[in-house]
């Protein structure tokens, strides 16, 4: 079995089922995965699969299976893969791909019974566009990378202090001002006085969350607020606190930024509300992510109208402003049968329940943890494990394969799942994203989709071999020879190195 994810039940037989003019045949239901499949092979192998009424492969409706779930059952001389949505035959197609073998100038599957389906609900990755711009293009590469690994969410981190990356209609200045900075910070300090920029179109966009749907995976947009919005502020420096004087650009270094928007200017309410209203337009996902993560106090603890609003509302404090902002908007979006995720910096007893806490935040675990037992949904974020920017020697594969999300809770149904981000700060150009993610992805899919008890490092390492070559296939520069354990000194040294020169790990493969 040479399956990443594993899946939940598989019998391995001796034999193969050889392709050669074969035929294939499946009802309506199965359209897009069946032709999904067979543009694959086609693309692959050269093979062209003919519709016919009895035919070598088919694509059985089983009203007996979950949403998610399919059976694939290969002999010597059939394929079968039972399911009852098209994106259990999406999985099952996924599944099928990792299964191809090529020998001796023939491709064939092996003999091979299995029953699957995934274990967490949620199973997200999020690319970062805001701090490295990266096209459509890329994006859809990615796309189909992460759906290969039966993940079912693909969130856009679309804007941030160093850039917005999102046209609007409305307020045209984001896209001529806020997605553009002068140059970019380097490991010593210094800008590299080369501008970046780039936005996405909404015909662009369009375009991605389709692309997404075939691939059964749903687009999550986040314009990250009240914090990281100093991009917005560059170009719309009016909605400041009262009393801020410089005039912010958009920002050429990371880190966090003090300037965040004001919550008690009506008009920051209006505005976040069009461009919330442009979103929804684009985005049919039922999730919109709203951020809330790092957001420094110091402007609303001097601005008049921040402390009118607090004594206005009956708030404590700014930390309940943020609370009370999170949740206009929640509001706002639940009129639009939305619902909002935020980061837990955001996690406030006055934050409205039905908002959607991801942890990422060292030192937080026991609070959200806390929040979990009590009834609110939560998606693990982890940073130890499972922010794909920090370098191996940090991170190291093993480390992220061992990340148990459910560790500590009492009531695993409020565990949606995981997400495993890739922030881009130090991240310019897909060779290096590529790095950065993969395998550590494929880790990723077997903590959300395998069931935990069968979760084993040594033999997902086997298993990785058999991935790398589809890997090959699709043009991934994956980090090789990353599967070893690195020594204590190693990982100390390297992560050291990481920090003085980003490079160091990079290069070296
Ligand atoms: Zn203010």
């Amino acid at each position: 079995m040479k399956v990443i994810p594993l899946p939940l039940f598989y019998e391995e037989r001796e034999g193969k089922l050889l392709l050669t003019d074969t035929s294939i045949n499946f009802s309506d239901e199965f359209a897009e995965s069946a032709n999904f499949f067979s543009d694959f092979l086609r693309e692959n192998t050269g093979i062209k699969l003919k519709n016919e009424k009895f035919a070598q492969i088919n694509f059985l409706l089983d009203f007996s299976l979950r949403e998610e779930e399919y059976r694939l059952d290969i002999s010597g001389h059939s394929l079968n893969l039972s399911a009852r949505t098209d994106c259990g035959a999406f999985y099952g197609v996924q599944t099928l791909i990792q299964l191809l073998k090529y020998e001796k100038g023939k491709y064939f599957f092996p003999e091979i019974y299995i029953e699957d389906a995934p274990h967490f609900k949620y199973r997200g990755f999020m690319l970062d566009i805001a701090r490295h711009f990266f096209n459509k293009k890329e994006i859809m590469r990615l796309i189909e990378l992460v759906s290969l690994h039966k993940f079912n969410y693909f969130h856009l981190h679309l804007t941030d202090d160093q850039g917005w990356r999102i046209e609007s209609e409305k307020y045209p200045r984001l896209q001529e001002i806020a997605s553009r900075r002068r140059g970019t910070i380097l490991k010593n300090g210094t800008i590299d006085g080369v501008p970046h920029y780039g936005y996405l179109k909404k015909e662009e966009l369009k375009e991605i969350v389709d692309y997404a749907k075939k691939h059964h995976l749903e687009v999550i947009p986040e314009i990250d607020m009240p914090g990281h919005m100093n991009a917005l502020l560059a170009a719309y420096p009016e909605l400041l606190c009262k009393g801020v004087k410089e005039r912010p650009e958009v920002r050429t270094s990371w880190g966090i930024s003090k300037n965040i928007i004001c919550a008690g200017n009506e008009k920051a309410y209006a505005m976040l509300e069009d461009l919330l209203s442009e979103i929804i337009e684009i985005f049919p996902s039922r999730y919109i992510h709203l951020g809330g993560d790092e957001a420094p106090k110091h402007n609303w603890k001097g601005c008049s109208l921040c402390q009118e609003k607090i004594i206005q509302e009956n708030l404590k404090d700014e930390e309940a402003l943020q609370a009370y902002f999170m949740n206009h908007f929640q509001k706002f979006l639940k009129k639009h049968n939305k619902t909002v995720i935020g980061w837990n910096d955001g996690l406030h007893p006055d934050l409205n329940q039905d908002i959607i806490i991801e942890h990422w935040k060292p030192g937080t675990r026991k609070r959200v943890i806390k929040a979990a037992n009590s009834g609110r949904k939560i998606i693990m974020s982890d940073f130890f494990h499972l922010y794909l920017d920090y370098p191996y020697a940090m991170t190291p594969l093993a480390k992220t394969y061992s990340f148990n999300p459910l560790k500590g809770i009492e009531k695993p149904e409020n565990i949606l799942g995981v997400e495993t981000p890739i922030w881009t700060e130090w991240v310019p150009n897909r060779d290096k994203l590529d790095f950065q993610v993969f395998p550590r992805l494929a880790a990723v899919a077997e903590i959300a989709w395998t069931a935990p008890k069968l979760k084993d490092y040594n033999s997902f390492v086997n298993r990785l071999e058999h991935l790398y070559q589809v890997y090959r296939r699709f043009g991934v520069n994956y980090a090789k020879g990353k599967e070893r354990k690195p020594n204590l000194i190693k990982r100390i040294y390297g992560t050291r190195k990481w920090w003085k020169n980003e490079d160091s790990e990079f290069l070296k493969d």
